[in-house]
C-alpha cells in the first residue's frame, strides 16, 4: 500500500506501555493509518509478551536499534486524535524528573477507562436532523420499519434536531438512525464541544465579599500579572480569608475564558470549601475526587480538556487534569503532605504544579497559614512573590498556644485535669471544644502489667493498637489483626491494660465526664461511611455545645465557628524525632489545629499538652508563632546543609531476607560512589542504613541517601543508579524504589 505523500509513515513507533522498565518499546505501525496520521500521544494496542497492553505513541522515527523486521506490529490504534499535548508533557517532565518509568506514569494519570483502551469520548457530538425529504408524510420505505418510522416521528417534533445521547436514550438504537440516514430522510452534524461563552463567562452566582486591605493588597498584585509566569505564596495566617483571594482570582481568570485548576489536600474532609466555589460560579465547577465512578472521571477529564470546564478542583492526581486553555493553578494549603505521592510515581503536586505553570507561562499561586520550609525559602530568595495576610477576616487575631506541663501529673483519657477544667468552663459557657489526638484507636498498645509484655506485631518493628470499636489490635503499619488475648502471653497473667490514649480512649472518657454534651469522634475509623464526616460536621454547625475528639482531619481547613477552645493532647511526637521535617511537620499540624479556635463571634483559646513545655522549638512556636519557628528551622537547615538548602534522592530497598537487601545495597553504594568520582560530581552517597522502622510487612527495609548542592548532578547519579539497577541481576530479588525529594526519610 503506497503511502500518501503529504503523511509519510513513520517505520518505527516508539512506544511507552506499562511496564516499570524505563524505556520506550519499538514497534512497527499497523496497515490502517490514523486519521490525523502517526504522531506521539496516540494510544495503541500491542502485543507485549504474550498479552495484549495498552501503550502510548512517544516517538515516531525511521530506525530502531532492532532490525525491523524483528519488530512487531501494532495491533490498532485506539485514538482519532492524540491524548491532550499538555498532559503528555507533564507526564513526560514527570517520569524524566521522578526518575520513573514513562510508560507507567502516563498509566497511572489517565483515567482507568481510558487506560483500559476505552474511546475518550469525542470532542463533539452528532445531532441528528430531519431532511426535506424525512418532513414529507409517511415515507413509503417506512412502512415495514416501525420502530424508524417512530423516531422519524419524534425527530420530526424537533426542529432543532436531537442530540445522539438524548436518542439513545429513548430507546431507540444507532442502527436505527443510519437506516435513516441511508434513506436520506436524516442527516446528521457534528457540534463542537467547546466551551460556550456563556458557560465560560464570568457571571457570578453570588456577590464577592468586599476585601479587606491585605486582600486587596493581594489580589490587586496577582490581578497585574495574570499573563506569564508569576509564582505567589500567599501566605496568610489561618483565617485570614485566603479562599476569598482564589475565588475572586477565579473570577478574573475565567472572566478572561481561561480556566483555573485548584488543587486541595483531600476534598472529601472539607466538602465546605468545593461548596463555596460552587454558591459563587455560574460556571460548572468540576470536583475530581474518590467518589466519581470512572466514567464520571472520564468526563471531567474530557471537559478539562475540551476547555468546557472553566474550573476544575481536585486533590494531588488533578494536578495532571489537562487543560485547554490554562489560566491559573492554585495550591491550597500548599504545606500538606498528602500532595506527595508516596508509591509507584513519587510526585509531589505541588513541584508539578510549578513546572506545569512555567510551562504555561500562567500564574501560581501557593496559599497556606504555614508554608513549607522549601516554599518559604524560595519566597524570601525573591523566587516567590510574598504576598501576606496578617489579619483575621473576623474580629480575632490566631489564639496563641497555651503549653501546659504535663509531668507528674494524673491524666484522664489523656488530660490532665486543669486542662478538664478550662473545658469544663467553655462548655457552660455554650460554647464548643475541640480535642485533638493524633492517634486513632482506643490505645497505641496493650501491656501486662504483671512482666511487661507489650503487644508488638509479628510482622513489623512496631506495637499494634488497642482498638474497642470493635475491639481487636491492630497494627497501623501493615494493617494485620489480632484478637483480644485474654491472658498474656508470656507469663498468664490477666493484669492486660491499654497504655496511653487514642481518640476511642478520650471519647471515651469525655462521654463519661460531660453526660449531657455530645461527645463526636472524628477519625479515620468512625468515617468510613459516606458522608458520616458531613453529618458530624453539620451536627457541629448548628452550634450546640459539643466536644469534638479527632486525629489531623480535624485540622484540614474546617471553619468551625462555635469552637473556642482547642486541646492539643500530645505536642511532643515531632520533637525529637530522627526525621529531619518532624518538626516542621508538627508544627504545622499544631498550628493549623490550633486556627480551628476562635474564627467566629468569640476569641480562642489553645492549650497544648506537653513533657517537654520548656524545649526551645515548642517554646518559640508558642510564644512567637509559625512564621518565627519556621525561620529559625531554616537556620538550622541552612547550618546542617539539609533542604530547602540541598538537594535529596533516597533509595529505598526492601525483600524478606535481611542478607539479601544489605548486599545489593552494598554493591550499589560502592558502584556509584564510583562513580561518582570518575565523573567528579559533587554528590554525597550516605549509608546503605536500616530504614526507621526495619522490619516492616515481614520485610526487611534498607535506604541509601544522595544528596547534593546541584540538582543537576544529583538527577545525574540518581539516573545513573537507577540504570545500573535495572540492569543487575541481584536487584531482581530485590524490591527498589529512587524517591526524589522524599517527604519522610
Ligand atoms: P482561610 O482560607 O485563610 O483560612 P477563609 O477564606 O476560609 O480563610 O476565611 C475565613 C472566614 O472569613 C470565612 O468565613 C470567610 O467567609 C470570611 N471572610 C473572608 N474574607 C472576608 C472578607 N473580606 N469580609 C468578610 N468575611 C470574610
Ligand atoms: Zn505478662
Ligand atoms: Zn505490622
Amino acid at each position: 500500500m503506497p503511502d500518501s505523500p503529504c503523511r509519510p509513515v513513520p517505520r518505527v513507533l516508539g512506544i511507552a506501555v506499562p511496564t516499570p522498565l524505563r524505556r520506550l518499546f519499538d514497534y512497527r505501525p499497523c496497515k490502517e493509518v490514523p486519521a490525523g496520521g502517526w504522531q506521539p500521544g496516540l494510544r495503541v494496542q500491542v502485543p507485549l509478551g504474550r498479552r495484549e497492553v495498552v501503550g502510548v505513541v512517544v516517538e515516531c522515527r525511521d530506525a530502531s536499534e532492532l532490525s525491523l523486521s524483528r519488530l512487531r506490529p501494532v495491533t490498532s490504534c485506539l485514538d482519532e486524535a492524540p491524548l491532550p499535548a499538555d498532559w503528555l508533557w507533564l507526564c513526560r517532565f514527570a517520569a524524566r524528573y521522578y526518575q520513573h518509568a514513562l510508560g507507567d506514569t502516563l498509566h497511572q494519570a489517565m483515567p482507568s477507562l481510558l487506560r483500559q483502551g476505552r474511546a475518550l469520548e469525542a470532542r463533539t457530538r452528532e445531532r441528528w436532523c430531519v431532511t426535506a425529504a424525512g418532513r414529507e408524510d409517511a415515507p413509503p420505505s417506512l412502512t415495514r420499519a416501525p420502530r424508524q418510522a417512530e423516531l422519524l416521528a419524534m425527530l420530526r417534533q424537533h426542529p432543532q434536531g436531537m442530540v445522539s445521547q438524548a436518542i439513545l436514550a429513548q430507546s431507540f438504537t444507532r442502527d436505527q438512525l443510519r437506516a435513516l440516514a441511508d434513506k436520506g430522510l436524516v442527516v446528521c452534524h457534528e457540534e463542537a464541544l467547546a466551551a460556550s461563552p456563556a458557560a465560560a463567562g464570568c457571571g457570578l452566582a453570588e456577590p464577592a465579599l468586599p476585601l479587606n486591605r491585605e486582600q486587596a493588597v493581594a489580589l490587586a498584585a496577582l490581578h497585574e500579572r495574570l499573563d506569564g509566569f508569576h509564582p505567589c505564596l500567599l501566605h496568610g495566617v489561618t483565617g485570614s480569608g485566603k479562599t476569598e483571594v482564589y475565588l475572586q482570582l477565579i473570577e478574573a481568570v475565567i472572566g478572561r475564558h481561561r480556566q483555573a485548576l485548584v488543587l486541595v489536600p483531600e476534598i472529601g474532609l472539607t466538602p465546605q470549601t468545593l461548596a463555596r466555589f460552587r454558591r459563587r460560579f455560574r460556571a460548572p465547577v468540576v470536583a475530581l475526587h474518590s467518589g466519581l465512578s470512572d466514567h464520571q472521571r472520564l468526563d471531567a477529564w474530557e471537559a478539562a480538556a475540551s476547555g468546557r470546564a472553566p474550573i476544575i478542583i481536585g486533590t494531588r492526581s488533578a494536578i495532571f487534569t489537562p487543560l485547554a486553555r490554562p489560566g491559573v493553578i492554585i495550591v491550597d494549603e500548599e504545606h500538606d503532605g498528602s500532595y506527595k505521592q508516596q508509591d509507584g510515581l513519587r510526585y509531589h503536586a505541588r513541584d508539578l504544579a510549578v513546572a506545569r505553570a512555567h510551562h504555561h507561562r500562567i500564574p501560581l499561586l501557593l496559599g497556606s497559614a504555614t508554608p513549607s520550609l522549601e516554599s518559604l525559602q524560595r519566597a524570601l530568595d525573591g523566587d516567590y512573590r510574598h504576598l501576606r495576610l496578617t489579619r483575621r477576616a473576623s474580629r480575632h487575631a490566631p489564639a496563641r498556644l497555651e503549653l501546659v506541663d504535663l509531668r507528674g501529673r494524673p491524666r484522664q483519657g489523656g488530660l490532665v485535669a486543669p486542662v478538664v477544667e478550662t473545658l469544663r468552663e467553655t462548655l457552660a459557657a455554650g460554647h464548643q471544644v475541640l480535642v485533638f489526638i493524633n492517634r486513632r484507636g482506643f490505645a497505641p498498645t496493650l501491656a501486662c502489667h504483671a512482666c511487661g509484655w507489650l503487644a508488638e506485631c509479628d510482622h513489623c518493628d512496631a506495637r499494634m493498637t488497642l482498638h474497642r470499636q470493635p475491639p481487636l489490635l491492630a497494627c497501623h503499619h501493615c494493617d494485620r489483626r489480632r484478637a483480644l488475648p485474654d491472658a498474656c502471653p508470656e507469663c498468664g497473667s490477666v493484669d492486660l491494660r491499654p497504655l496511653g490514649s487514642g481518640t476511642e480512649r478520650t471519647e471515651e472518657t469525655l462521654a463519661a465526664l460531660f453526660p449531657d454534651i455530645p461527645v463526636h469522634r472524628i477519625d479515620r475509623d468512625s468515617t468510613r461511611r459516606r458522608d458520616a464526616l458531613e453529618q458530624m460536621l453539620a451536627e457541629v454547625r448548628r452550634g450546640e455545645p459539643c466536644l469534638l475528639v479527632g486525629t489531623q482531619m480535624l485540622a484540614k481547613g474546617h471553619h468551625l465557628p462555635h469552637v473556642t477552645l482547642v486541646v492539643v493532647v500530645n505536642a511532643d511526637a515531632g520533637l525529637y524525632a530522627s526525621d529531619f521535617r518532624a518538626l516542621e511537620h508538627s508544627a504545622q499540624l499544631i498550628e493549623q489545629v490550633a486556627g480551628r479556635a476562635g474564627r467566629a463571634a468569640h476569641p480562642g483559646r489553645v492549650l497544648v499538652q506537653t513533657l517537654h513545655s520548656d524545649d526551645p522549638h515548642l517554646r518559640l512556636l508558642a510564644e512567637q508563632g509559625y512564621d518565627a519557628l519556621a525561620g529559625q528551622l531554616l537556620e538550622e537547615r541552612r547550618a546542617a546543609h539539609l533542604p530547602p538548602f540541598r538537594f535529596l534522592a533516597l533509595l529505598r530497598l526492601e525483600a524478606p531476607r535481611e542478607a539479601t537487601v544489605v548486599a545489593l545495597g552494598d554493591l550499589a553504594a560502592e558502584a556509584l560512589r564510583q562513580r561518582i568520582g570518575e565523573r567528579s560530581l559533587a554528590v554525597d552517597c550516605l549509608g546503605p542504613v536500616p530504614a526507621p522502622m526495619e522490619r516492616r510487612q515481614n520485610r526487611y527495609h534498607l535506604q541509601l541517601m544522595l544528596a547534593a548542592d546541584r540538582r543537576s548532578q544529583l538527577h545525574e547519579a540518581g539516573a545513573w543508579l537507577v540504570a545500573w539497577l535495572e540492569g543487575h541481576p541481584e536487584a531482581r530479588r530485590v524490591r527498589w524504589s529512587l524517591d526524589i525529594d522524599p517527604q519522610t526519610l
